[in-house]
């Protein structure tokens, strides 16, 4: 490996820092209150005030020109869910590092693409032969035309006319919601496998091309007709995935290949005495054991960052799915590893060691994020306990070889004992030599919830205690307010 993800991060910050950049520092990953109901998903979101014009004028963010950052960022759930991904490709994550550059009505189009080509031509020496430039190529129903703007400079910076391709809303054009402040982007991919290629697999799923960087112009207004007008000021708004770049310039297809995974993956291996993380994917990677690889370290580094940052696995909202995630692991190092799953407590000090240098607060906060991870783990072993003791009760009354929707539905509601969560069942199935019915399981909890007309206690909610109450009692929760701040902002 030739480069390490610091020298990546601090290559991209020090550049924009060069070009009159200030430094600001990332916003936490969990939203604070009365600021959105999901993750931080992009380096823009502690900037919107500024987009929005509803920026306090006497804050610091009032006088913000031009901003370099790197943002810790989560997409689980909301806009942006690449949770499925995740494992399965060797580029999407639950949380990775969003670097960014931003100018508020500074410089526009011209400079920021001519930076950024500078960027990745000279600093990371990046071979243009292997990039490719998209721009927006319009919209008729929407009387948007195409940004040849964006096209003329690419091609005046030297990029070779087949290399810029247009694309349509989904892929080149960036909102906020369905009114607000808006505009075309223009993004850069990476071709792993043919240099000179006229980038026909850009935007197409193939993993040889890859989505390096966003550079959003944000340009319009839109109304609540859905018309546009121009913006008074305009504005840049970049983001670029520190784990796609680190792997370009390892020339690796696999964010995995890097200083951000490979102690994970080498303490897994050690720890359970599974073959070695060999990087297969989908059919090559029958077993799967590369995928639990994958998810268990990925997993690792979501959890610890957003435990650090005052979330708390718990049975709503953003903690249930904190939670989730955390028994998704514990099940693997059972299933996939065996091996003690006190592992996911380990690889927190794993995560700080190489995410501490960027991110302070993970280093400082890592004894209450392991104190978290392990009581989230007793309380998965504990279900599982539960959960065993409700299945054999059900099979002595049932008898069956077949579980039907109906009957899921019933055992996963709690009708012999405690509700026992559908991943859990089916492993108690397959243990038992029983079929179940998922699908027909899946209709019916979606009838029943339409019929409630409001979420229904779910049957993975059997917890009288949360793992912030637990704590509490523990006496390990850190002192600082943040925290149940957070939390409760979090819970409604
Ligand atoms: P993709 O199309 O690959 O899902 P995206 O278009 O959703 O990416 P953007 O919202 O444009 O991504 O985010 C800017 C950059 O952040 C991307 O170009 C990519 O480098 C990086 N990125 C986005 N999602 C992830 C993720 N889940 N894991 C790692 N990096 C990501
Ligand atoms: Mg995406
Ligand atoms: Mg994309
Ligand atoms: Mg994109």
């Amino acid at each position: 490996l030739h480069w390490s993800s610091s020298e990546v991060r601090s290559t991209f910050l020090q550049y924009f820092q060069n070009h009159d950049h200030l430094f600001v520092p990332s916003s936490s990953a969990i939203p604070h209150k009365g600021q959105g109901t999901y993750f931080t998903n992009a380096g823009m979101n502690q900037f919107k005030p500024v987009f929005l014009g509803t920026v306090d004028p006497r804050s610091e963010m009032a006088t913000y020109r031009r901003v370099v950052n790197s943002q810790k960022c989560i997409r689980v759930g909301g806009k942006h869910n690449d949770l499925a991904e995740v494992g399965c490709d060797l580029t999407h994550h639950t949380f990775f590092e969003m670097l960014g550059n931003w100018s508020f009505g500074d410089y526009f189009k011209e400079e920021a693409c001519k930076m950024a080509y500078e960027l990745l031509t000279k600093e990371y020496k990046l071979p243009v032969e292997r990039l490719c430039f998209t721009y927006f190529g319009g919209n008729t129903d929407l009387n948007l035309s195409p940004d040849t703007q964006c096209q003329d400079i690419w091609r005046s910076l030297g990029v070779p006319s087949d290399h810029i391709l247009p694309f349509g809303m989904k892929d080149n054009f960036w909102d906020m919601g369905n009114t607000g402040p808006c505009g075309p982007c223009t993004e850069i991919h990476y071709d792993h496998v043919r240099p000179h290629a006229a980038g026909h697999l850009v935007n197409a799923n193939s993993p040889d091309v890859v989505e390096i960087w966003n550079l959003v112009f944000m340009q319009y207004e839109r109304h609540e007709d859905g018309s546009l007008s121009p913006l008074p000021s305009q504005h840049v708004d970049t983001g670029m995935g520190l784990e796609r770049m680190l792997a370009v310039m390892n020339g690796s297809h696999s964010n995995y290949d890097s200083d951000l995974f490979t102690p994970l993956f080498d303490t897994i291996q050690k720890a359970s005495g599974a073959p070695a993380y060999s990087g297969r994917v989908g059919a090559d990677d029958a077993a799967g054991v590369d995928m639990a690889y994958r998810v268990l370290a990925d997993h690792a580094r979501m959890y610890t960052v957003a435990i650090t940052d005052g979330l708390m696995p718990s049975r709503h909202g953003l903690g249930h799915k904190l939670r989730q995630l955390i028994y998704r692991c514990v099940r693997y190092t059972q299933k996939v590893f065996h091996t003690d799953p006190h592992l996911l407590c380990v690889l927190v000090d794993l995560v700080a060691d190489s995410l501490g240098a960027a991110y302070p607060e993970i280093q400082q906060r890592k004894e209450l994020v392991k104190a978290a991870v392990a009581i989230t783990t007793e309380n998965y072993l504990q279900l599982q306990k539960e959960a065993r003791q409700s299945f054999q009760k059900m099979l002595r009354q049932e008898q069956c070889k077949h579980l039907t929707g109906e009957r899921v539905l019933e055992i996963t509601e709690g009708r012999y004992g405690c509700a026992v969560p559908l991943e859990m069942l089916q492993d108690l199935a397959e243990e038992h030599d029983v079929s179940v019915d998922v699908a027909d399981f899946e209709h019916r909890l979606e009838k029943s919830k339409e019929q409630q007309n409001t979420a229904p206690l779910t049957a993975r909610e059997v917890f009288s205690h949360s793992c912030f109450e637990t704590l509490q009692q523990r006496d390990v929760l850190p002192t600082d307010d943040s925290f149940k701040y957070i939390y409760s902002s979090t819970q409604s």
